[in-house]
């Protein structure tokens, strides 16, 4: 089998093997929210190829960086670690 497109962990910076325990993270807009309050969605989608292509999905090697996203959105409201870090 060969993998056309490889894909990296947006959380850790894995790459994905054979196995497959990885997740999708989809931040989707709220229509309405709070001043203060984060205005996306964190959305946890099973792993599915054709939508992983999709540009607007983040991977997830795992539970373990779901987690980590998951905590990084509700603290800081964003997940991407170089942004997160950047001040
Ligand atoms: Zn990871």
């Amino acid at each position: 089998m060969v993998w056309d497109v490889s894909y990296t962990c947006d959380i850790c910076g894995k790459k994905k093997g054979e196995s497959n325990h990885w997740w999708m993270l989809l931040l989707g807009d709220v229509p309405c929210y709070d001043e203060g309050q984060p205005h996306q969605a964190f959305t946890i989608l099973p792993w599915n190829s054709a939508e992983s292509r999709n540009p607007e999905m983040r991977h997830l090697c795992g539970q373990n960086c779901a987690m980590k996203a998951l905590e990084r959105f509700m603290t800081t409201h964003n997940v991407d670690r170089e942004l997160a870090e950047a001040d």
